[in-house]
């Protein structure tokens, strides 16, 4: 048994039969540049026959050049009705141009009545006529037995038989699907090892209706599969396709086998993001191998455990799939969470710091409903004042905020009163909102003194509403994300007073930028 296993991705054709994932014509060329990028070994481009978008797909895929991916078509064998050379869907597959073709067919007897209405041997022979045509152009072709699991637990014969006729026709590959994603590993391993003792060039494709998409599709290849077909970050139909992002770690780190190369796998969080980003969905944070948490630590003991080795409670190294190991600050955590993140931050002179005290510090402000995790320019700020480092290089007299509704308009003004070395400026601005307009103010008024701060934006604004404690208003954590055009870091402000909550953040953002960011800009 050869220890390659070839990636077949489904993501732009399975893929965008989820609910919220949709993709221009654009988009899906630039995923599947990423994709052969990447050195998936088929990218499944659409159904030509089914919409012009994919058609579309199909003729510029055939003006590029691709390192590693095979272009595959997809539709469904001839219409009972039609013959071969005379039906609309198999003409399409052959004008997208593509080197492989993969032919959808029926393989379990209920669907074969029920849904195409025609007998069991009529099936056979529109499946063994669909291949062979197609053969005959040169094309290679992959067959998938839709229902294959569910067609050999009803009729195993009729489905076998369903694969001798695709493989006598010539189908290079016999592709067994879970369709419906019902089916427990163990059926797949029993089932699949069936097809693979009879058959040369078996692949599975599941869907992940059990949360066993990525179970059943290495039980598969633990049986013999060669092929394997998913989706980046498991999107498709209803709850998704079995995910590539999982698969491809799990065959390369655990089962020894080779997909895209430990190399390539390191490019697999830039992927699995590049391709979120371009479908305008999030990653959650706790997706395997390539979710932000995926390699958090956060409690105590596990930290100093893996301040000593990394293995500790670690199942691979977050580098192998382009991921990070990241170090939490929270309430749950002792001084080593503390230790990690601020050697992390590398500029700190620790002999300078009283831990215990910056630590109860912490704890203080956690328990006010501050949290550092995500911000952790604030947090680095907290310790700068805590050994001493920089003074505080403007000092904020005062500011206030108007918000005027006039003829439904609003209108957000603030003035802004700062000092440095007893230097005062007093300025106004208007603003999208208040906050907007308070962020303009203060830039405006510090402009005079650091020219540098004209290039710190705001990228994004959080609010979160904490749960009130007894006898106290509900309090609001503001998260803001600035960006110098370099670099971005996420600064936090906490308050009853949304204004204020965000004054704050934004006051953390901007002496950021003034202490730990002022050499770029000189540089
Ligand atoms: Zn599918």
């Amino acid at each position: 048994m050869s220890d390659k296993v070839l990636i077949y991705d489904c993501t732009l054709r399975d893929g965008t039969q989820g609910e919220h994932v949709s993709l221009s014509v654009h988009d899906k060329i630039r995923i599947a540049e990423k994709l052969d990028e990447f050195g998936v070994h088929y990218i499944e481009g659409g159904w030509p026959g089914s919409n012009p978008k994919d058609a579309e797909f199909f003729d510029l895929a055939r003006t590029m050049t691709w390192r590693t991916a095979k272009i595959a078509a997809f539709g469904s064998t001839r219409h009972w009705k039609n013959p071969v050379d005379q039906d609309a869907n198999i003409k399409a597959l052959l004008d997208a141009g593509t080197p492989t073709v993969t032919l959808v067919g029926k393989s379990w007897d209920f669907h074969v009545h029920e849904a195409l209405g025609i007998e069991l041997v009529q099936n056979l022979q529109i499946i063994r006529e669909s291949v062979a045509y197609l053969k005959s152009f040169g094309k290679e072709v992959v067959f998938d037995a839709e229902h294959f699991f569910d067609g050999y637990s009803a009729n195993a014969d009729y489905a076998l038989s369903v694969l001798g006729a695709a493989a006598q026709a010539g189908a290079d590959w016999l592709v067994l699907c879970d369709t419906n994603g019902g089916r427990l590993p163990s059926e797949i391993s029993r089932i699949s090892s069936v097809a693979v003792r009879r058959f040369a060039n078996v692949g599975i494709h599941t869907h992940n209706d059990s949360e066993l998409g990525v179970a059943n599709s290495l039980a598969a290849v633990e049986v013999g599969a060669g092929m394997v077909q998913g989706t980046i970050n498991g999107y498709g139909e209803r709850v998704g396709n079995a995910n590539l992002t999982s698969i491809i770690p799990n065959l390369e780190l655990k089962m020894n086998r080779t997909a895209v190369g430990r190399e390539k796998l390191r490019g697999l969080g830039s992927l699995a993001h590049f391709v979120a980003e371009t479908a305008n969905l999030a990653i959650a944070n706790t997706q395997p191998y390539v979710g932000k948490s995926a390699f958090a630590h956060k409690g105590g003991i596990h930290v100093s455990a893996i301040l000593r080795n990394t293995r500790t409670y670690e199942h691979v190294e977050p580098e192998s799939v382009g991921n990070n190991r990241r170090v939490l600050v929270s309430d749950l955590s002792g001084k080593s969470n503390i230790l990690y993140k601020i050697r992390e931050f590398g500029d700190i002179d620790l002999d300078r710091l009283d831990l215990d005290a910056f630590l109860r510090e912490v704890k203080r402000l956690e328990y006010e409903g501050y949290q550092f995790e995500g911000a952790e320019a604030s947090l680095k700020l907290l310790v700068n004042h805590h050994i001493g480092g920089t003074h505080q290089p403007f000092t904020v007299k005062g500011f206030r905020v108007v918000v005027d509704q006039a003829d439904g308009a609003y209108l957000s003004e603030a003035t802004v009163k700062v000092a440095v070395d007893g230097d005062q400026e007093h300025t106004a601005s208007d603003g999208i909102g208040p906050v907007d307009a308070l962020d303009l103010a203060v830039k405006k008024a510090l402009r005079r003194f650091f020219p540098e701060l004209e290039s710190v934006h705001l990228t994004d604004y959080k609010v979160r509403v904490l749960d009130a404690k007894q006898g106290t208003a509900a309090k609001v954590r503001v998260l803001i994300e600035s960006t110098d055009g370099i670099e971005s870091w996420t600064t936090v402000g906490v308050s009853t007073n949304v204004i204020e909550a965000s004054w704050r953040a934004i006051i953390d953002a901007l002496l950021y930028k003034l202490v730990f960011r002022k050499a770029t800009v000189e540089a």
